[in-house]
């Protein structure tokens, strides 16, 4: 096919061409790599990554410091860590019937990687995936989103400091510039964004049988029996849904509550939502504001469709365009069809739904997408283990939300419609990687006396082998 019409195509042949060197990299090249980037976030640009951030997103600096830069270093370091083991070659096991051959499989790189990152937390899910990208050794582009551009602009200089644009290079742009990229034959395709865009990536990538990994989103329910201890299951989930103002797409989405404990566990929302903000958020430095103003005109069509619907806002719902400030809000008494029941709301509004047994709360979940996370809030063994039974999620707490993301020893990712494939620490290398079976022949093979011709004799001997081997 004849890419020379794509803007793109210089970039994306000189990464081509240059694939097997650094595809043959080896550990000591590529620690240095991972050091060189670690330096630039950890030390040269850390307030630069914090000040970009609070343009962008309003984050509060610890914040930042917490789910961003901390997020990657501790990445970064878990790879330089474990590197060294998952280049090795993997010996397997040889069966009798190859008696003469040897047998191991290694982690080769996928060659040329593009990376496409959403705004949400910006640094952490375009440099995430990257450390991954590189640790196998891979070359990539990157598109970070348009929604955050001095996030965008930044890790564009970053990555122009660290690496070589044949190794790595940074695009900006909006839609049409993933469009366009999305047209190159890449060999793998690192998606993080919506389900919607996700489904538009992976036909693209169809085009060349390009491999993906689609960490998506959707709504992930967090279920609240009544055996939950109430006051912590709410403090931890006014702190996983309210964090970077509901823009994450691990928060709970929405909280199934068993109907004899909701104004209980409504109370204890307002007390911890007093607590992590005061009385006025608006005016809290640890509370951050809606990206762009589509995004806040989004979320206040929700609350006004839930208005329309006579649901009640049990909490908040003061909201700020200038600002784009939403308060944060709790909903209950929606009607099935309002939006925000329908919709992932990636945003500061819980809604409650609540149930009677746990068989209508199980059903509930099961009449949706499947989630990218699901929490449950419980001190009953046997809800806890049915609810896992009888759904499927990509992770699950269980009395906590959002920490799963945090340990690298677990592969992190969706099911159908929330994603495909993993990431994370050995996930993550290894949704980078080649995975090449290979196999030694080193004396004569058994398998040589049953070449043809056939004769009646090889046909004994291969009726032994299915019998015995
Ligand atoms: P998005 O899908 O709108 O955009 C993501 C990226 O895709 C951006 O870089 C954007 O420029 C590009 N893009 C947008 N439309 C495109 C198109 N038509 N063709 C090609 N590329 C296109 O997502 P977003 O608004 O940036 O992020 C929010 C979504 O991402 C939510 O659904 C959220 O759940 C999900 N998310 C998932 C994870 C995860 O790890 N699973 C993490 C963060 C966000």
């Amino acid at each position: 096919m004849d890419y020379s019409n794509n803007i793109y195509f210089e970039l994306f042949q000189n990464q081509q061409k240059h694939q097997f060197i650094i595809g043959k990299t080896d550990y000591y090249y590529r620690i240095s790599i991972l050091n060189k980037l670690q330096h630039a976030i950890e030390h040269t640009y850390r307030s630069d990554i914090k000040d970009a951030l609070h343009k962008d997103l309003g984050k509060p600096k610890l914040e930042s410091e917490l789910t961003e830069i901390y997020a990657i270093i501790s990445d970064i370091k878990y790879a330089k860590t474990h590197l060294y083991k998952w280049m090795r070659k993997q010996k397997v096991a040889t069966p009798i019937t190859m008696l003469g051959s040897s047998s191991y499989y290694k982690f080769e790189s996928k060659g040329v990687c593009l990376i496409i990152s959403p705004w949400n937390f910006p640094f952490n899910l375009t440099f995430g995936p990257l450390v991954s990208a590189i640790a196998a050794g891979n070359t990539a582009i990157v598109k970070p989103s348009e929604m955050t551009p001095h996030s965008s602009a930044l890790m564009a200089r970053m990555i122009s400091e660290v690496f070589k644009e044949n190794h790595v290079a940074l695009v900006q742009g909006e839609v049409n510039t993933s469009t366009e990229l999305l047209k190159l034959p890449f060999n793998h395709i690192f998606f993080t964004g919506s389900p919607q865009v996700g489904k538009i990536v992976m036909e693209a990538a169809s085009q060349h049988l390009a491999s993906v990994t689609l960490e998506l989103g959707g709504k992930s329910p967090v279920v609240i029996d009544k055996t939950a201890h109430i006051d912590r299951a709410a403090k931890k989930i006014v702190w996983g849904k309210y964090l970077n103002a509901g823009q994450i797409c691990i928060c709970p989405d929405y909280a199934l509550v068993d109907e004899s404990i909701k104004s209980l566990f409504i109370s204890a929302c307002k007390k911890w939502l007093k607590h992590y903000f005061t009385e006025h958020p608006k005016d809290s430095k640890s509370y951050g504001r809606i990206v762009t103003s589509k995004h806040f005109k989004r979320l206040k069509s929700h609350l006004d469709n839930a208005k329309q619907g006579n649901a009640n806002i049990e909490v908040g719902g003061q909201l700020d365009e200038d600002l784009k400030y939403i308060e944060p809000t709790i909903v209950s008494d929606l009607k099935d069809d309002a939006s925000l029941l329908n919709e992932e709301i990636f945003g500061p509004i819980l809604p409650i739904v609540t149930y009677k047994t746990l068989k209508e709360a199980i059903d509930y979940i099961n009449t949706k997408e499947r989630p990218l996370a699901l929490y449950i809030y419980s001190k009953n063994k046997v809800n806890v283990n049915t609810i896992i039974e009888t759904t499927r999620a990509g992770g699950t707490c269980i009395n906590n939300n959002i920490i799963h993301y945090t340990n690298h020893n677990l592969p992190f990712g969706g099911v159908n419609n929330s994603g495909i494939g993993k990431s994370h620490g050995f996930f993550g290398f290894e949704a980078f990687s080649n995975k090449r079976a290979i196999v030694k022949q080193r004396t004569f093979g058994i398998i040589e006396l049953l070449f043809p011709p056939y004769t009646s004799l090889k046909e004994k001997i291969a009726k032994a082998t299915i019998k015995w081997f």
